[in-house]
C-alpha cells in the first residue's frame, strides 16, 4: 500500500472526511500501542469515536482493499520491526459505558479496568476476575479473556459486532462459542462494536477487596514491571506453560532485548529495546526446547501483526 501514495493520499483524506482530521495519522509508530512497546509504523491509525464511524472506517478499507486491523489495547500484540502497511482502527475513542440496572454495555474500546471499577463503583458483581487485565471489552470479547476462575463467557449477555458482510449485528452468548481463548468472533473475523454484561448485585466494599487481593496476587507473581504482551503461551491441555519452560531451565533466558521473565516464565519481557525478531527468535527458542524435552509443542497465545 505504502508503493502507491497516492492511493495512500487518497485514502487517508477519506479516513479524514469519516472521523475528523485530527484522527488520521501517518507513518504512527505501532510501539506507542503496544504493551510490549515494540512495533514499526502504522502507514494509516484512525481512531474512530462511534460505532458508525468504525462502520464506515471497515467498509471503506473493504471497498479499496486497503488492509486493516482493529487495535484494542495491544495488550495481546506482537508487531513486526517493518510495521503495518495498512490501516490500524484503533478503537481508544469508544469507551462509553452504559448501565441498565444490573446490565452494563461497555462500548469495544473500553478499558476491562474502567468496566470493573464502574461496576465496583454501582455495587455490581461480576467483572471482579477482570480488574487487572491490560485489554479493552472488544479485544477480551475477541480472546475469552479470564483470569483467576473468572472469563468473559461468564459475564456477556451480548455482544453487537460488524460482520464478516458489513452487518451490525447483536449476537447471545450462546453462539459466540466461546473457549479458552476461543471465540466464534475470531474464528469468523468479526469486529466487536459493543458488548452487554449481565451483573449481580453485590457489596462494594466486597467487590472492592477481592479486588484489591486479585491485584496483589497479579502484583506479587507477574512482572508488571517490564513491558510485555502478558503470557505468552497458551496454556498447553495438561500442563503449564510458565513451568515447562521453568523445568526446562529457561528462566531469565534473554536474546536481545527480550527475555524469559525471571519472575514469571511464562512471560516474555522487554528488558530494554527489544525488537519483534528478539521477541520471535525467543519464542522460536522457548518453543523447540520445551518439545526437545517434554515433548510438548507450546503454541503462542499473542498474536502477530505485520510478518
Ligand atoms: C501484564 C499483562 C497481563 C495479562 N493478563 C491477562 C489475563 O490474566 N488473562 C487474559 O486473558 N489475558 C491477559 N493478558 C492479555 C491481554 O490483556 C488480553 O488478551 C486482552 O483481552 C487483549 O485485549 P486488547 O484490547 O489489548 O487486544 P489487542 O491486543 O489490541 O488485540 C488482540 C486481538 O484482539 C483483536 N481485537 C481487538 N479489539 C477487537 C474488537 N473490538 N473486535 C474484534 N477483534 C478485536 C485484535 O484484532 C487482535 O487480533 C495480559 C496482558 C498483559 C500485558
Amino acid at each position: 500500500m505504502s508503493e502507491n501514495s497516492a492511493n495512500l493520499g487518497l485514502l487517508a483524506q477519506r479516513l479524514c472526511q469519516i472521523a475528523g482530521d485530527g484522527n488520521v495519522r501517518t507513518a504512527e509508530p505501532l510501539s506507542e500501542h503496544t504493551t510490549f512497546e515494540i512495533g514499526g509504523p502504522a502507514a494509516l491509525f484512525v481512531t474512530p469515536g462511534d460505532a458508525q464511524e468504525m462502520r464506515d472506517c471497515i467498509a471503506l478499507c473493504r471497498e479499496t482493499e486497503a488492509p486493516f486491523f482493529v487495535l484494542g489495547a495491544g495488550s495481546n500484540l506482537l508487531v513486526s520491526d517493518d510495521g503495518f502497511d495498512g490501516v490500524i482502527i484503533a478503537l481508544s475513542g469508544m469507551d462509553g459505558i452504559a448501565v441498565d440496572g444490573c446490565e452494563m454495555t461497555c462500548q469495544a474500546g473500553v478499558l476491562l479496568k474502567d468496566a470493573s471499577e464502574k461496576a465496583c463503583e454501582l455495587g455490581l458483581s461480576g467483572l471482579e476476575f477482570a480488574c487487572g487485565i491490560p485489554g479493552t471489552v472488544g479485544g477480551a470479547c475477541f480472546m475469552n479473556a479470564g483470569a483467576y476462575g473468572g472469563c468473559m463467557a461468564d459475564v456477556l449477555k451480548e455482544v453487537t459486532v460488524i460482520t464478516a458482510d458489513g452487518e451490525i449485528e447483536t449476537l447471545g452468548v450462546d453462539v459466540l462459542d466461546l473457549g479458552y481463548r476461543h471465540s466464534r468472533i475470531a474464528d469468523e473475523g468479526m469486529l466487536v462494536v459493543s458488548a452487554t454484561f449481565t451483573l449481580v448485585p453485590g457489596d462494594a466494599a466486597e467487590i472492592r477487596a477481592k479486588m484489591d487481593d486479585l491485584t496483589e496476587q497479579r502484583t506479587s507473581k507477574q512482572p508488571l514491571e517490564l513491558p510485555s504482551a502478558g503470557s505468552t503461551f497458551k496454556r498447553p491441555e495438561g500442563y503449564f506453560a510458565g513451568k515447562l519452560i521453568s523445568d526446562a531451565g529457561l528462566k531469565g533466558f534473554q536474546l536481545g532485548g527480550a527475555a524469559v521473565s525471571s519472575k514469571h516464565a511464562g512471560f516474555v519481557v522487554n528488558v530494554g529495546g527489544a525488537t519483534a525478531a528478539d521477541v520471535c527468535a525467543l519464542i522460536a527458542h522457548v518453543q523447540d526446547e520445551v518439545e526437545r524435552q517434554f515433548g510438548v509443542r507450546l503454541e503462542p497465545e499473542v498474536r502477530m501483526l505485520g510478518f
